[in-house]
């Protein structure tokens, strides 16, 4: 096979749609996501409703995509009306055997048997959930609508509608009391979790991000967060556990059985394209980035960009290292035309000097030591 001309725009070999639902019940202490509590206003959903359809009928004819995700907000706060007909106008126009993922977030609390009979329907195969935890006082300190048993029971409806994979989020981080507390809570988490048979799990460190609750609360003198050093050690006891129980450790937050990865969190980790629909919501498309402003009733494009190739490359060489296989240097070339060593090539080489970036001839990844701290090794390739 001939050689890639650097920096060429490649048609993808394979694709992604996203759909942000911007609705929630009530706003999560931490969340910076764009949502709005009216969901149950079924007027604002039917006009974002059509603004999607409009979005829609500007989509390329050939666009084809291998995955789907319908994420928010919570899709699953939308009235069942509105839901039905979001997923139906999915599947006349993309459904079918094409699409080898379709996901769906949702939130206990917010699934029906009626909203999963027409997820099934419409051809979604996996169900990913917003746990966080199941201690109610970690809920509470997130400012989660639901309680455990709520997760328990979202799960179970989820297997007993036939939706093929089912993945839970959980949150780790909050500030709790003690490190005893916050380690004897994860624990409980994950055997909580397991119990649950899931296919996919991600365990994410709560972060602050300014204009939330918890910002607020922090700019406030409050406490909202466990020390470094306790995330840390809650980190390393998530991937021994999962480890123990069979998953794989296939991105820094993420743990699958094998073969049950997230397709389409993958095409982002790899520089692939793919279409993002309402507001909020970003495409990668023909080597173009464009962003969808965050508003409702209407929404329109807030910036598109041409990013530079070679800046581009060194975006998806970052975004791949978060898996935990890195880049091997003959998959990244196919990927993005280059070669990582003649990106990157001297920053590569003192971060392996310095224990921090794993590069053998054919292939770096981070050592399990950096995943915690990945954001420096991050800082310094961009
Ligand atoms: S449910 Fe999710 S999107 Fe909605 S407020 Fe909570 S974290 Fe944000």
């Amino acid at each position: 096979m001939a050689p890639k001309t650097a920096g060429s725009i490649r048609p993808p070999a394979s694709s992604g749609l996203y759909v942000h639902v911007p609705f929630c019940v009530r706003k999560c202490a931490y969340c910076a996501f764009f949502s709005e509590v009216r969901a149950s206003d079924g007027g604002l959903a039917r006009e974002w409703l059509r603004g999607i359809g409009r979005e829609m009928r500007d989509v390329p004819e050939g666009f084809a995509p291998d995955t789907v995700f319908i994420g928010g907000g919570t899709p699953t706060a939308l009235p069942e009306d509105a839901f039905a007909r979001l997923l139906a106008m999915i599947a006349e126009r993309w459904g079918g055997p094409g699409v080898r993922e379709w996901t769906v977030e949702a939130n206990p609390g917010t699934l029906t048997p009626g909203k999963l009979r027409i997820m099934r329907e419409a051809g979604v195969t996996r169900l990913s959930l917003g746990a966080q935890s199941f201690s109610e006082k970690a809920l509470a300190a997130l400012g989660r609508i639901h309680t455990p048993g709520q997760i328990r029971e979202a799960a179970a409806l989820a297997r007993d509608a036939g939706i093929g994979q089912v993945s839970l989020d959980l949150m780790y981080g909050w500030a709790a009391a003690s490190a005893k507390e916050a380690l004897d809570t994860v624990r409980a988490d994950l055997d909580a979790a397991l119990a649950l048979a899931p296919d996919h799990l991600s365990a994410y460190c709560l972060e602050i991000e300014e204009g939330t609750p918890l910002a607020a609360r922090r700019g406030a003198g409050g406490t909202v967060t466990a020390p470094p050093a306790w995330q840390r050690r809650a980190y390393d006891l998530i991937r021994r556990r999962l480890a123990a129980a069979g998953f794989v450790h296939y991105e820094l937050s993420n743990f699958a059985r094998p073969g049950r990865e997230c397709r389409h969190n993958l095409l982002y980790w790899t520089g692939g394209a793919y279409i993002g629909l309402g507001p909020a919501a970003h495409s990668h498309w023909n080597g173009e980035r464009r962003g969808n402003s965050p508003t409702l009733p209407a929404w329109s494009v807030a910036f598109r960009e041409t990013l530079p190739p070679r800046r581009k490359a060194c975006e998806t060489l970052v975004m791949g290292l978060r898996r935990t296989a890195g880049w091997t240097r003959e998959g990244f070339r196919a990927a993005t035309g280059f070669d990582y060593l003649d990106l990157r090539g001297p920053e590569i080489r003192r971060l392996a000097a310095d224990g921090l970036l794993l590069a053998s001839p054919d292939r770096i990844r981070l050592p399990a030591s950096a995943y915690f701290t990945s954001d420096a090794v991050f800082a310094a390739l961009v």
